[in-house]
């Protein structure tokens, strides 16, 4: 199954999270990043007074399914010591599934495509590097794009 997962981390040494995250990605079993998007910087949604955020998409192939998927990420999260205290607030990784090729899933813990994506720049964006023509798995991305534009996000050197 091909996994489209989301990054972001805004504590710390910022790129070393990313690249140790990649890795732990790399490491997880039957498992392979194939491709990842530009790197962003972001400004910081739902809560302002913190940061800005390094983001960055990996396209994912993996024989996992998806709540493995899930627990993977959580797990990945919770190697870097990540602590849930603010919603939305600062964070030193985060690990999201954005979609698993067109599946659905609405279950307690899991809702794919994730459910704050089209509303996200700092994932839309580099969703862009991703699928060139703006179409994910039968979703024209492009009109979700243009509708919050207001938005920034700056492309970095990685
Ligand atoms: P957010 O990433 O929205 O800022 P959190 O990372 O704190 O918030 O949310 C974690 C919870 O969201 C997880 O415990 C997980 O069960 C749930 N969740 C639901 N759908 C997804 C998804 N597609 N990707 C990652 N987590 C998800
Ligand atoms: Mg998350």
């Amino acid at each position: 199954m091909e996994y489209i997962l989301s990054v972001g981390t805004n504590i710390g040494d910022r790129k070393e999270n990313i690249e140790r995250c990649i890795e732990s990605v790399n490491l997880l079993p039957g498992t392979e990043v194939v491709k990842t998007s530009a790197l962003y910087e972001t400004e910081p949604v739902g809560y302002d007074d913190q940061q800005n955020f390094y983001n960055i998409l990996l396209m994912v192939e993996s024989k996992l399914e998806p709540n493995e998927m899930l627990g993977a990420c959580l797990g990945i999260e919770a190697g870097f010591g990540r602590h849930r205290v603010i919603r939305f607030g600062p964070r030193i990784i985060d690990v999201d599934i954005i979609f698993a090729e067109d599946k659905v899933i609405e279950t307690e813990n899991l809702t794919v495509p994730h459910p704050r994506y089209s509303e996200r720049r700092f994932v839309l964006q580099p969703l862009l590097d991703l699928f060139e023509n703006g179409e994910v798995y039968g979703t024209d991305i492009k009109p979700m794009l243009q509708k919050i534009s207001d938005q920034e996000i700056e492309k970095i050197s990685f």
